[in-house]
């Protein structure tokens, strides 16, 4: 995640860049502290080529790669805002990003990749904490309240979900501090207070409480309305998402016959765009708040070919094969580190005609293709698909088949 600042100063230096070979580069002044925009002194189209050499040579071995696919806008497209809060030595209250590789924190007003309603919601916050005599955590102590402000912005629907996650259940004024913040922002439609009490590096806690409205926002890809609650995981960038998912569902070629899977599912959102096409589905995801949400958001949207399982996707279909399941299509979309060795065994058995694997690390999508290969499968085709412009992430989808075509 990259801080920067505001539009209108990228824009203007970018125009008195052109001149010169650095063409189309933005400027940040956060760039190294941060860390989070590795690429922000190349022009787009130059990121674009280095992470289509990324895939290429990573994933070319295996298939034809097709051509990545850049985004018209690639400013502000992070609808997921995340400030650790905390105080200088002098005291002064401080929003904004670990410097990388450290737990010290930079105070960033806005960034050029996130959601810009939610950076101004974050300065709000910064600025209330002081009449409201609401100390920042401190995590040597663990002295004082708020850790950390998250912020979710549904594209399609404008719905704002803030959490505040404090460091123990007691928020002081916390109706004064609502009405506070909803004046300054009446488009907030949810406030959650998320206690965290750990000592630990992750964000959230466990316990929540709704302050205000309903507790989670929904957001629209691909014709269905999707709930998504403060732990759930959701695609970042949901205008990239809906060609991803939309070349998922070419790739899967679907004809309302197959028994699919979704696996490593988060909220169903592909499972659930598969659902028209195919005879059933069934998704697994190891996240319990996600699986919650995948069951309402099915029924939200009418569909009843789809169940959901809370479980690790490669046990749930190890089990799943050991009691003769089928599956014609797998749909698998694992974190960062791949798919396991269990799931790859899993594969082995059920014995899918057709694999997509969505990947956002294609050193570990080399990894598993190769895997894959020993049990038969080869890769067919392979998009990637910017999702992260600016860092040197690449989010990629790739066609497996048994018969290595289409
Ligand atoms: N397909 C979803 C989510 C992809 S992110 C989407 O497009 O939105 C990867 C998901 O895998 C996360 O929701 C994470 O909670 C889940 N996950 C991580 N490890 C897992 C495991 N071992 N088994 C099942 N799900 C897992």
């Amino acid at each position: 995640m990259e801080k920067g600042k505001k539009k209108e100063n990228f824009e203007s230096r970018g125009k008195t860049e052109q001149k010169s070979d650095r063409k189309n580069t933005v400027s940040c002044q956060n760039f190294k502290k941060c860390g989070g925009c590795k690429y922000l002194n190349l022009p787009y189209d130059k990121q674009l080529k280095i992470k289509q050499r990324m895939v290429q040579e990573l994933i070319g071995k295996y298939c034809k790669v097709n051509p990545i696919k850049g985004m018209k806008q690639p400013f502000h497209y992070r609808n997921k805002v995340h400030a650790v809060f905390d105080r200088d030595s002098r005291g002064n209250i401080l929003s904004g990003i670990y410097k990388e590789g450290t737990h010290q924190v930079i105070s960033i007003d806005s960034c050029l990749l996130e959601d810009e309603t939610a950076d101004r919601i974050i300065l709000t916050i910064r600025g209330m904490l002081k009449s409201f005599k609401i100390k920042t955590y401190d995590e040597d102590s663990g002295y004082g309240l708020l850790r950390h402000v998250l912020i979710r912005r549904g594209f399609a629907t404008g719905q704002i979900m803030v959490v505040l996650v404090t460091g123990s259940p007691i928020f002081p004024s916390k109706n004064n501090f609502v009405k506070a913040l909803l004046k300054e922002h009446p488009e907030i439609t949810t406030i959650v207070q998320n206690i965290n009490e750990k000592r630990t590096s992750m964000v959230l806690g466990e316990r929540e409480q709704v302050m205000y409205g309903r507790g989670y926002i929904e957001d629209r890809l691909c014709g269905l309305t999707f709930r998504i609650s403060s732990k759930s995981f959701y695609q970042v960038n949901p205008v990239q998402t809906e060609y991803l998912y939309k070349k998922a569902m070419e790739l899967a070629g679907l004809t309302g016959k197959e028994t699919v899977i979704d696996a490593y599912c988060g909220i169903g959102t592909i499972g659930m765009t598969a659902a028209l096409k195919a005879r059933r589905i069934i998704g697994v995801e190891l996240n319990k708040d996600a699986v919650k949400d995948a069951i309402v958001n099915a029924k939200n949207n009418h569909l009843e070919n789809i169940e959901f399982y809370c479980n690790d996707a490669g046990k749930f279909m190890e089990d799943y094969a050991a009691n003769n399941g089928k599956a014609d299509v797998v749909f698998m979309d694992p974190p960062r580190s791949g798919s396991s060795e269990s799931f790859i065994h899993a594969l082995s058995i059920l014995k899918p005609e057709r694999i997509v694997y969505i990947s956002c690390n294609p050193e570990t999508l080399a990894r598993d293709l190769e895997l894959l290969g020993k049990e038969g499968y080869k890769a067919v085709e392979c998009q990637p698909v910017d999702m992260f412009g600016w860092t040197e992430h690449v989010e990629s989808v790739c066609l497996l088949s048994k018969r290595g075509v289409k």
